[in-house]
């Protein structure tokens, strides 16, 4: 299939009001609208298109001779990323591979293991767990019509791992199981610092243990883990929605609040207040809020049962030294979340409004709505990457190399090449100047690669069975035999 023209298919939101496939297709990829045909509507959906894949006959773009997709695209204007979508460009990586490494090593010390799933899943899959009313899947899912199937670009994790553990039946081979994933998410938010269309969650998921010492154990691991990357003002969040029978109690006595003033509501909470009332509790619109700081407390309809769950918690967290404070309206904005929940803020760095790192909680229910053996209880969180490297100052080696050969001439460029490789098999981090040059111009290149030692070789030197080591931030040269170069190399970089 053609790979642009995927990339220009028809990606709609759910937003009937805004069609991105409209726009873009009409600024980039006219392609897209004659490939889009309207199909029809559902509940969440007034608007989708189909994408009907379309191979180009070869030569049809003219001179290149490529896919028809790019023969179309005006030639006048520069495309660039899509809104809200980052490039992550290598003198950045750094920090990412730092983080990503950091978070395996901190998680797998607790016993979680990597799943990977798909970017793509069933659109039902996250109507039905992430829940209709919820601002992701009524404003927020990338999901379009392929093949008859509709299908959604995952905005969050959970729903595609526990999909995973169903579908492969994992609680059959062990009695819990601990995984983590990292990888990225798709929501159509207004995008702002912090906030993306395309961002990246790292996350983690329990199954099979009901808590709380599971629950105090993952918020403690999280508190470590960021006061290890040195954010500061780490605030932890802690709240209970009970199960099932807390819940409806407490939407009772939330909605029967709150119908008094249903007229001051926003349009979004009026609209909630009969499909997901528990959602209002987490509008930002400033006509809910003198409603919202007044509202009832879940923890005033607390059942016996999670009243011992929650208090057991507490206990424990307190038992474990993790700072918290219970924030009785803490409702977060997937439906699935049972029991305990919890969000860690930070401050600090460059991380402005969009402060909360981390959300997480239980979903005890969730494994059983989406198939799977009832009773499963379950719980994990997930923490957005872009935040944390806004928030934090941890570095990363950005060196491209610690060793950089400058060869002088045509034997000595062959040598560089043997040089190279067998300092790279003693894992030596090495960049052979393979295009030549003056020595001054390969020497400046050394240092902007961030190298520590060079290695010049010439002539005079390959005669002589030796290489100049240059140590560049000491600006000391000497020269070392070839037998003895990778033990000098190793030596000066220890
Ligand atoms: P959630 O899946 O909504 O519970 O979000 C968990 C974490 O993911 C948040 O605390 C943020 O750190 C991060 N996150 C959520 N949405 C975005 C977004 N649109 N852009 C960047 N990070 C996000």
């Amino acid at each position: 299939m053609n790979t642009l023209a995927v990339m220009c298919m028809a990606l709609t939101r759910h937003s009937p009001s805004r069609t991105p496939l409209a726009r873009t297709s009409a600024a980039t990829c006219s392609v897209t609208l004659t490939n889009a045909r309207r199909v029809g509507t559902s509940n969440h959906s007034s608007l989708r298109w189909d994408f009907i894949p379309r191979t180009y006959p070869r030569g049809s773009a003219g001179k290149t001779g490529r896919s028809g997709v790019e023969a179309r695209l005006p030639v006048s204007r520069a495309l660039s990323a899509v809104k809200g979508m980052n490039d992550i460009l290598p003198e950045e990586i750094g920090r990412w591979h730092a983080f990503e490494g950091r978070f395996r090593a901190a998680v797998e010390l607790f016993g979680y293991s990597e799943i990977r799933v798909p970017i793509i899943e069933a659109t039902p899959l996250y109507v039905r767990s992430v829940g209709e009313g919820t601002d992701i899947v009524d404003k927020e899912m990338y999901s379009f019509v392929f093949h008859d199937e509709p299908l959604t670009v995952r905005p969050e994790g959970t729903a595609g791992v526990v999909r995973a553990y169903v579908e492969h039946q994992l609680a059959a081979k062990e009695p819990t199981s601990r995984v983590y994933y990292l990888g990225p998410m798709f929501r159509g938010e207004r995008p702002a610092r912090g906030r993306y269309r395309q961002f990246y969650q790292a996350g983690c998921e329990v199954f099979g243990d009901a808590g709380p010492g599971v629950d105090a154990e993952m918020i403690d691991m999280l508190v470590r883990f960021f006061a290890s990357l040195s954010i500061d003002g780490l605030e932890v969040l802690v709240n209970s929605l009970g199960g099932k029978g807390t819940k409806a109690a407490y939407r009772e006595r939330l909605v029967a609040y709150l119908r008094p003033m249903q007229a001051e509501l926003s349009e979004d909470s009026r609209r909630r207040l009969e499909t997901n009332p528990l959602r209002i509790l987490d509008s930002k619109h400033e006509r809910d809020q003198a409603a919202i700081a007044g509202a009832p407390s879940v923890l005033d309809c607390i059942d016996d049962d999670d009243k011992r769950h929650f208090d057991r918690l507490l206990e424990l967290m307190t038992k474990l030294g993790t700072p918290f404070r219970v924030e009785p309206r803490l409702v977060r904005g997937l439906d699935y979340y049972a029991r305990t929940l919890f969000e860690i803020k930070g401050r600090g760095g460059d991380l402005g409004a969009q402060n909360t790192l981390c959300g997480g909680g239980r979903y005890d229910g969730l494994v059983e709505e989406l198939g799977g053996t009832p009773g499963i209880p379950s719980i994990g969180f997930a923490l957005g990457i872009e935040r944390i490297l806004l928030a934090s100052t941890f570095g990363a080696d950005q060196a491209t190399a610690s060793v950089f050969v400058a060869p002088l001439g045509e034997r000595a460029g062959a040598e560089a090449l043997v040089l190279g490789r067998e300092l790279r098999e003693a894992g030596i981090k090495t960049l052979v100047e393979t295009r030549g040059g003056s020595l001054k111009a390969m020497l400046r290149r050394a240092n902007a690669v961030g190298a520590r030692l060079a290695l010049v070789v010439g002539d005079g030197e390959l005669d002589r069975g030796v290489v100049q080591l240059k140590d560049l931030a000491a600006h000391a040269q000497a020269d070392v035999t070839r037998d003895s170069l990778v033990a000098a190399v190793r030596e000066k970089l220890a």
